[in-house]
């Protein structure tokens, strides 16, 4: 089969935003506009409204999809003479394919926009026209520039009493980025906000009829020609500036065409030099058009992203993977789902080759082979069923048994790891208790669900009181989950308090002894053990694990043992029992992270002798070593970032510092300052209540998980006793 959309032709992009900019409206106009361009002529206009209208429920599921396809022709390729594009007119060899990746607005699933900004090669991102930039808008633009996603960026809301462009431009080039430029302005604003210039084609572009379906271009007003004109200068010295001949052409006076600058805005754009600023209202139903041409005309195609790199998982060497539909086949699984009609999805994205329905391929993260029955691509009214998905694209296998995030799935007969999705561990926990008996199974099947779908968010029962705990990156993280297991799985829960995810491991080394023996009548117990523990080094790249290595990412397992001292037959009993000794905890009940444990000597009984003596063993000669090695707590530490007028700043910074905070900076944002700094987790419950009435309700306050660190000894005593 051949491809049905040339790959310069697939924008694999997302929506990015902060809660309340405009998300869900502007994903609800883009399903409908890019619905009716399918749809070409079929319907009569009014019926596909109330067609599309009565879908509205299924609808808020296909929002929500990890990716939705579309198709999209641009504006400019359906004008007619008069000058307007009606949805109805089509222009196949100008169609594109959408999947939109989502990407969740909210701070507390920063791991979600991380991941999904792997698999996206570009992005829309979108700001409320009142507010402009807010500060998770900037916790995920610097995810974005991690990710060196290119974006175009999309002011929203300018119909609403407050919106200023201007100021939410000015807030978009003082906070995020000094790259962005106007190619559009606004025809009016608040109550009067009629339409869109386009500074490229300088035209003013109104949109009429039903939803705003008919796009029509027309001259400038009279009285916005200069300042269209001023900006245009703006934005095309910009882009010129990138090319010599282009430049000399400009600066002679001479006219570049039209093409040529949209060219080189696009490559500018692609190479993340210029982010091009556009506005709109999605809620009335103007400028989301230009919005999609936008993503045709300047994001990116697979074909201009750099290639994927990973390892051969037979030579352990490095190979690149590109997007063409003649390399071997390899994908990253970047979402788990369950879609409410077909169940399980895998959703994954095909850097190279291509794949069909019934093929076998390989995940190289477990070893296993798996068949890929069924594929499908969500669309806005639909499950298609996809026989064959090419290089570049995205869709989603259904039934999946053992897939993860972040696995990759190839060509058995070429076996690939492609840079797996990093996810931060859990920081908070907390018990969970089923209101009835009937919500017991429920709860068990439900959160092993929402587990396999956020990697961030665990499940796990207490060994001593066998109570259900789950963690995961903030307070707000698991109410979510919890809210989500009653709506979407009918559980009722009770919670216990949030509780910090502290950690165990040494500081030292130890070298112990332990023999368990046990002869009380009948078979007795012989396991003898010697161990060497010490703190792990970090992973040295381009090194070498050697083969008696284990190696885990908080945990190695040496076996240096010689002359069968101890019978291979036991040496796995052995490593089983200090895995259970380090979930549960030596200190304070805390799991043991980051220890090498060397197993170098011991012995072992012909008759006596047994696995779980050895496990005994272990787990004690374990528990001795950690108490010798200096042991010490670890706590999460988090980036707490505060806005706030300046007259608050010695309060702030006060409580800050009382909370075993450290300032690392301080700047200026707008009229208001910025407070950087670093906190540990333990202090910060309650801490959104307390800033708000130390400032009056002004300051705002940004936070994410930083990084782990040792905890002050008072303190750790403190910990440990109050868990006594
Ligand atoms: P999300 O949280 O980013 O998905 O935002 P929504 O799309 O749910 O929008 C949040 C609120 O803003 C809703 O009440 C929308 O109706 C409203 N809204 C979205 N776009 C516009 C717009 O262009 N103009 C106005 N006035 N309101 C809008």
């Amino acid at each position: 089969m051949a491809r049905d959309y040339p790959l310069e032709k697939v924008r694999n992009f997302g929506i990015v935003a902060h809660v309340d900019a405009g998300k869900t409206t502007t994903s609800e106009r883009i399903l409908f506009y890019t619905g009716m361009s399918h749809k070409i002529g079929e319907v009569h206009e009014g019926d596909t409204i109330t067609d599309w209208m009565e879908q509205e429920r299924e609808r808020g599921i296909t929002i929500t999809a990890a990716a939705i396809t579309c198709f999209w022709t641009p504006t400019h390729a359906r004008m007619n003479e008069k000058g307007e594009a009606e949805a109805t007119t089509a222009h196949d060899d100008m169609k594109h394919r959408f999947n939109i990746i989502d990407t969740p607005g909210h701070i507390d699933f920063t791991s979600e926009v991380k991941r999904s900004m792997r698999v996206l090669d570009g992005a829309v991102v979108v700001f409320d026209g009142v507010a402009g930039v807010e500060p998770q808008s900037e916790t995920n633009w610097r995810y974005a520039e991690e990710a060196e996603v290119p974006r175009v960026c999309y002011i929203n809301k300018l119909d609403r009493t407050g919106a200023s462009f201007e100021k939410s431009y000015a807030s978009i080039l003082e906070r995020l980025s000094t790259k962005a430029v106007r190619l559009q302005l606004p025809i009016g604003e608040e109550a009067g906000f009629e339409g869109v210039i386009d500074l490229l084609s300088m035209k003013a572009y109104h949109f009429d009829g039903e939803m705003g379906m008919i796009v029509s271009a027309h001259e400038i007003p009279e009285n916005m020609k200069a300042e269209a004109q001023k900006y245009r200068g703006e934005l095309i010295e910009r882009i010129v500036e990138r090319d010599e001949q282009m430049m000399s052409d400009y600066l002679d006076g001479k006219e570049i065409p039209l093409e040529d600058l949209k060219r080189m805005l696009r490559k500018a754009v692609v190479g993340n030099e210029i982010f091009p600023v556009l506005c709109g209202s999605s809620l009335k139903n103007k400028g989301v058009q230009l919005v999609l041409d936008a993503v045709v005309d300047y994001l990116p195609s697979p074909i201009d992203v750099p290639q994927a790199v990973g390892i051969n998982t037979d030579t352990g060497e490095e190979e690149e993977r590109r997007a063409s539909d003649e390399q071997p086949f390899s994908a990253l699984v970047f979402k788990l789902q369950v879609d409410p009609f077909v169940g399980a999805l895998s959703f994954f994205r095909v850097y190279s080759g291509t794949i069909c329905a019934g093929d076998t391929v390989y995940n190289s993260a477990n070893n296993k082979k798996e068949r890929l029955g069924r594929i499908v691509r969500l669309q806005a009214d639909k499950r298609e069923d996809v026989k064959e998905v090419f290089a570049g694209e995205i869709a989603a296998a259904v039934g999946l048994k053992e897939v993860k995030i972040g696995n990759t799935l190839c060509d058995p007969a070429h076996p690939i790891a492609l840079e797996s999705i990093v996810f931060p561990e859990p920081v908070v926990s907390m018990r969970i208790e089923p209101k009835t008996k009937a919500d017991q199974e429920k709860m068990g099947i439900a959160l092993s669900r929402l587990s396999d779908e956020d990697p961030t968010f665990r499940v796990a029962s207490d060994p001593e009181t066998l109570e259900t705990i789950v963690s995961g990156m903030g307070e707000l993280h698991l109410e979510i989950i919890v809210d989500r297991m009653k709506r979407e799985f009918g559980v009722e829960a009770s919670t216990g308090k949030p509780q910090v995810a502290y950690r165990e491991t040494i500081q030292g080394t130890a070298d112990v002894e332990y023999k368990h023996i046990k002869q009380t009548g009948g078979r007795g117990q012989y396991g003898h053990v010697k161990l060497r523990i010490k703190p792990l080094a970090p992973i040295v790249e381009g090194v070498k694990v050697k083969n008696n290595v284990d190696r885990e990412e908080h945990f190695e397992f040496i076996n240096s043992i010689k002359g069968g001292v101890i019978p291979q037959e036991y040496i796995p009993a052995v490593k089983k029992g200090i895995k259970e000794a380090m979930d549960r905890g030596v200190l304070s009940g805390f799991p043991v992270v980051d220890v090498s444990v060397d197993l170098y000597d011991g012995s072992y009984h012909d008759v006596d002798s047994s696995e779980i003596a050895f496990k005994l063993a272990a787990i004690n000669a374990f528990q001795d070593a950690v108490q010798k090695a200096k042991p010490v707590l670890l706590e999460p530490i988090m980036k707490l970032e505060v806005v706030v007028p300046e007259k608050f700043m010695g309060d702030v910074t006060g409580m800050i510092n009382s909370k075993r905070g450290t300032i690392e900076a301080m700047g200026e944002r707008g009229q208001a300052k910025v407070i950087t700094s670093e906190v540990p987790l333990s202090e910060l419950f309650g801490f959104t209540t307390q800033l708000r009435s130390l400032t009056e309700g002004r300051g705002v306050p940004n936070l994410e998980f930083a990084h782990y660190a040792v905890v002050p000894r008072n303190v750790q005593e403190d910990i440990i006793a109050s868990r006594k």
